[in-house]
């Protein structure tokens, strides 16, 4: 997903007239609906992993989100955490 396109689109969510955009929905449904949709497209943003350490080979690092923590081989990077989705940013 085009990084720019999902930030517009959180943002879109974010001001968007709830009453309008479905009338079987009462308004605390449509904000649940709203929120998760905002929840998971913030994870398709890239995050940092919080680097707890490095063994031989194998780095151990913390998912930014939901802070599940992993240990991977260098060069064999997860590019999205296991337990909730979000996507990781290893390069600069
Ligand atoms: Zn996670």
């Amino acid at each position: 997903m085009d990084e720019k396109k999902v930030r517009e689109a959180i943002e879109a969510l974010k001001i968007i007239n709830l009453k309008r955009v479905h009338p079987f929905y009462d308004w605390e449904e449509m904000r649940e609906i709203r929120d998760i949709a905002i929840e998971a497209l913030e994870k398709q943003l890239l995050k940092k992993p919080d680097i707890m350490d490095y063994i031989l080979g194998d780095i151990n690092f913390k998912c930014p989100t939901c802070k599940s923590e992993y240990i991977c081989e260098k060069g064999y990077e997860h590019f999205y955490c296991p337990n909730c989705g979000q996507k990781i940013k290893w390069s600069e």
